[in-house]
């Protein structure tokens, strides 16, 4: 079990989680597949305990996720960007907030300021580096874990007081399953010895893996496998200082029906090609690029991340925004700046 789970913020989570009524619980925007199932297993979880409680999502989640929130959340789902005025007035009468997958506020999109300002009690549970401590109340920070869904997993356990996995919803369990599966893409990365340690707890309590990861990776549209094969074919440039990047315009997104989520994984490919540590992956949104960035051990993608692209996230997995460095329908100009940034990084990181 982590070390932030001390018996202390335990004890102090339960008595605060007692008091509470109304809860709001929240992810970042663009969820992915870690954001969704953490936060629907602590939704469904409090429900379970009599709570009246909403997840609230800053935006769309890609569509093979909905499984999750239909088994564990159905009808407790509210979304800021379809109905934003709704969203602050339950935030505004909840007294509890729970932020999940998330370092802080920061990324919740207009909803940043309410959720800061707001008074209720507060409580983080994440696993990002340099996380927002002052915002809460109780905070639950661990990076040496593969997933905010694992250190939910082993949070929930310690509240109930058990270490039999069969003592929680099975719908819960599944959701946290699917985030922690997808955060370590299904076990290649981020796999630390809890990590198994809650997959066998998992199997123990009778979670069917095999139907997770049938709605997570074998249901697939044909045109993510045709965009992959021109991105690799057309895009990929490996530079010789072992950097790599794909830049792909609004248009090339649009002309293969690519939508959210899609492309998941795409980043990561790159570095299968020995002598490559750093793979950076550009997809242009509404005037500005979002930036994934995937680095083998020894190369900081956070630090990149956080010095070029306005971003961060994790030592190996990180992401940001590139905005237009010069003119929007030339992509050169992306890809001059991004050569530039690796040669000056692996510069001053030698
Ligand atoms: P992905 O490449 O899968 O979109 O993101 C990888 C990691 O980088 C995620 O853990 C995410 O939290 C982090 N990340 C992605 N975009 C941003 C961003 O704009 N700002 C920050 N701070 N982190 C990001
Ligand atoms: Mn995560």
């Amino acid at each position: 079990m982590s070390g932030t789970l001390t018996e202390e913020k335990i004890i102090r989570l339960g008595k605060m989680l007692e008091d509470s009524r109304r809860v709001t619980v929240v992810t970042h925007t663009r969820p992915d597949g870690d954001a969704i199932g953490s936060s629907s297993a602590m939704t469904g979880w409090l429900e379970g305990r009599g709570k009246d409680v909403r997840l609230i999502i800053p935006n769309a989640m890609p569509g093979f996720l909905t499984f999750v929130t239909d088994e564990c959340c159905p009808g407790r789902v509210m979304r800021f960007d379809i109905e934003p005025d709704a969203v602050l007035r339950w935030i505004e009468s909840s007294d509890t907030v729970i932020c999940l997958d998330a370092k802080g506020f920061g990324r919740m999109e207009g909803m940043k300021e309410a959720l800061e300002s707001h008074k209720a009690a507060k409580v983080l549970i994440d696993h990002h580096l340099d996380p927002h401590e002052e915002m809460f109340d109780i905070v639950f920070s661990e990076t040496e874990i593969s997933s905010a869904s694992e250190l939910l997993f082993w949070l929930l356990l310690a509240l109930k007081g058990t270490d039999d996995a069969s003592e929680l919803p099975m719908p819960v369990l599944r959701a946290l399953l699917t985030g922690m599966t997808t955060d370590t893409n299904n076990f290649a990365n981020s796999v630390f010895p809890s990590t198994f340690g809650m997959a066998s707890k998992m199997l123990e309590a009778g979670v069917d893996r095999d139907g997770i990861l049938s709605e997570l990776y074998d249901r697939c549209r044909e045109n993510r496998l045709r965009m992959m094969g021109y991105i690799l074919k057309d895009k990929l440039r490996i530079l010789p200082c072992g950097a790599a990047y794909m830049v792909l315009r609004a248009d090339e997104l649009a002309g293969y029906d690519i939508r959210e989520g899609e492309l998941e994984g795409v980043v990561n490919m790159p570095l299968t090609v020995e002598g490559v540590r750093l793979s950076m992956f550009l997809k242009e949104d509404d005037g500005y690029f979002r930036v994934s960035l995937r680095s083998k051990r020894g190369t900081s993608a956070f630090r990149l991340a956080e010095r070029y692209f306005h971003g961060g996230g994790h030592e190996q997995a990180s992401g940001g925004r590139l905005y237009f460095p010069g003119d929007v329908d030339d992509p050169s100009e992306a890809e001059s700046f991004l050569e530039r940034a690796a040669e000056e990084f692996f510069g001053t990181e030698r």
